[in-house]
């Protein structure tokens, strides 16, 4: 072979995911460089392949939030993190209000296009280190590493503001939903399922309390006042 330059094209199927190009100075490649550049490329190809099915394992096709397994790895990677450097962090349990009504009025078909579209408003209303997830059908948590009370309720508000602003669109109807969000952080809760138990709680006090608003657990509320005097 006298070859001085070789492509060679990463593909899955009819995608193309990246595209290997070796350059060789001087000498042409032989016969055993030629080997070696094919292994490296299947290898490199390998490497995609896995990196993809990891993504499809920890993430929800519908909405395109994590998966609510990942959330588990997350929390405790999060809380680790907190023990060792001493990062506060926030976390965000939010559920779509009378969703059931979405589904029995309009069918399932529209309740999964709002639900596609929630998960949109989510992630569009997080910075990159933060991570959302669907907890469970219309229940989502999110994750603020580094962000104490201040940081944790502009999110939330965010998210509640921008899904009443929102007119969901299931096909010709012009829907509108909420939010409630319950709020929570460490310090203010001192262990994993003390943060959850209490940010459930405040998210059952938003519903209780009417629906599409932000509620803080009271340790984190408390905190927060501290923080503001
Ligand atoms: P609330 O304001 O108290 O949260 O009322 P709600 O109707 O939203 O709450 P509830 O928990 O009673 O009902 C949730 C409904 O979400 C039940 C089910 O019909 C629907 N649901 C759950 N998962 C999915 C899904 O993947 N797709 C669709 N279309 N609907 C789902
Ligand atoms: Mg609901
Ligand atoms: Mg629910």
């Amino acid at each position: 072979a006298d070859t001085k330059e070789i492509y060679m094209p990463i593909e899955k199927g009819d995608q193309r995911l990246a595209l290997v190009i070796a350059r060789k100075k001087g000498n042409y490649f032989d016969t055993t460089r030629l080997k070696l550049c094919s292994l490296i490329s299947s290898h490199i190809a390998v490497a995609f392949d896995n990196a993809r099915l990891y993504y499809i394992a920890i993430t929800d096709e519908l909405t395109k939030t994590y998966t609510k397994r990942h959330f588990r790895q997350c929390l405790d990677q999060t809380f680790e993190d907190y023990q060792k450097y001493g990062h506060k962090f926030a976390l965000l349990m939010l559920d779509l209000d009378y969703f059931k009504r979405v589904n029995d009025t309009h069918g399932h078909v529209a309740g999964d296009a709002v639900l596609m579209k929630f998960g949109e408003i989510i992630r569009y209303s997080v910075v990159e280190n933060d991570l959302a997830f669907r907890y469970g059908g219309e229940e989502f948590a999110v994750i603020l590493p580094s962000t104490g009370e201040k940081g944790a309720r502009y999110v939330a508000e965010r998210i509640r503001s921008i899904t009443e602003a929102t007119t969901f669109e299931p096909g010709t109807i012009d829907l509108k939903m909420t939010v409630s969000v319950g709020v929570e952080t460490c310090p203010a809760a001192s262990s994993i399922q003390e943060l959850i138990i209490a940010a459930d709680k405040a998210l059952y006090s938003a519903k209780k309390q009417g629906r599409n608003q932000v509620v803080f657990a009271q340790t984190s509320a408390d905190t927060e006042l501290q923080e503001e005097s």
